[in-house]
């Protein structure tokens, strides 16, 4: 079901509206069709983020209500977007610095090249929010598996979720290992907006998961339905709000700062210019120590030395 202005009244009562969405759609011209949307997003003064493939398109982006809502109906005017599932948010208009697309070879990776997964043909059955809803209150029998990176689900999650340790998508085939034992059980992957999932339950599945779910529209949905339900802390957002809190009241803080473990939800990016790790990290210490290195994904606040002897252990691993 798409959700409307129509079916949202509220929001054209904000100042700026934040767009996530994306569509598993054969695009046969994926650079002709990057620049009419570009010009469509400059025509309405839309910034954003989106890629785009010969897969379809992955895509968020912040507008005022008049504009987005002109956006959204020339988008779905065209049949192959037209039950594109668009979820609203509460923008800032700070959102996004700028407009920013690209052409990729896919929307989303998993890193498997020919044998990449096509949601087309396979994926996990789609679980409505209110059908999650009421597994939880009916306390059904299943796995949650968060098939997002680790730093997104410090800060929020569904209890008793399930987490490969994922520092980038593309690390699911690796991981699928220490997922074994699932393999029989009741599974619902999540991930924020849907598009991973997509892959990642369709990738389960042919790895030999017997009984596939994915949440439709991802946790940005159910938490749109079911605010503060069901979830611990807040969702992470890849914009420059960092965080959404659906609530919209004082939820518990469960993210903990990487330096000295006080309860924040303030995330920072790694000393290292060239790692873009994303980590949480308190404002005192922000304030005390500025940025610090994010020690898990990169090495570069090792010594020389020691920096060696891990490179050495990878290769022998
Ligand atoms: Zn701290
Ligand atoms: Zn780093």
């Amino acid at each position: 079901m798409q959700i409307s202005f129509e079916s949202k009244p509220q929001i054209r009562d904000w100042d700026f509206v934040v767009l996530l969405f994306y569509k598993y759609v054969k695009i046969e011209n994926p650079t002709e069709f990057l620049e009419n949307h570009r010009a469509l997003c400059e025509s309405l003064n839309i910034k954003g983020r989106f890629i785009i493939a010969h897969e379809g398109i992955n895509g968020t982006c912040e507008g005022t209500p008049e504009d987005v809502n002109e956006y959204v109906k020339t988008v779905t005017k065209d049949p192959n977007f037209a039950d594109m599932h668009i979820k609203y948010s509460q923008g800032t208009g700070t959102s996004f610095p700028k407009l920013k697309m690209k052409v990729r070879p896919e929307i989303v990776s998993l890193g498997l090249g020919q044998d990449d997964i096509d949601p087309n043909q396979i994926t996990g059955t789609h679980l409505k929010p209110s059908e999650l809803h009421s597994w939880f209150e009916n306390k059904e029998e299943f796995e949650i598996i968060d098939m997002r990176n680790d730093y997104e689900h410090a800060v929020g999650h569904f209890p008793n979720s399930v987490l490969p340790k994922l520092k980038n998508f593309r690390d699911l085939p690796k991981e699928i290992k220490n997922l074994e034992h699932l393999k029989d059980k009741k599974i619902l992957t999540v991930c924020t907006g849907g598009v991973r999932c997509e892959k990642a339950s369709g990738y389960l599945k042919s790895q030999g998961f017997k009984d596939v779910y994915q949440l439709d529209g991802g946790m940005v949905s159910y938490m749109e339905q079911f605010p503060g339900q069901n979830f611990n802390g807040a969702m992470y957002s890849f914009d420059g709000r960092n965080v959404i809190d659906y609530d919209g009241k004082s939820h518990e803080i469960v993210g903990t700062c990487r330096n000295c473990g006080q309860k924040t939800e303030n995330f920072t990016d790694c000393k290292n210019n060239s790692c873009h790790g994303q980590f949480l990290e308190c404002k005192d210490c922000l304030i005390k120590y500025g940025k610090i290195y994010c020690k898990d994904r990169c090495d570069a606040h090792l010594n020389p030395f020691s920096r060696l002897f891990k490179r050495i252990i990878r290769f022998l691993a």
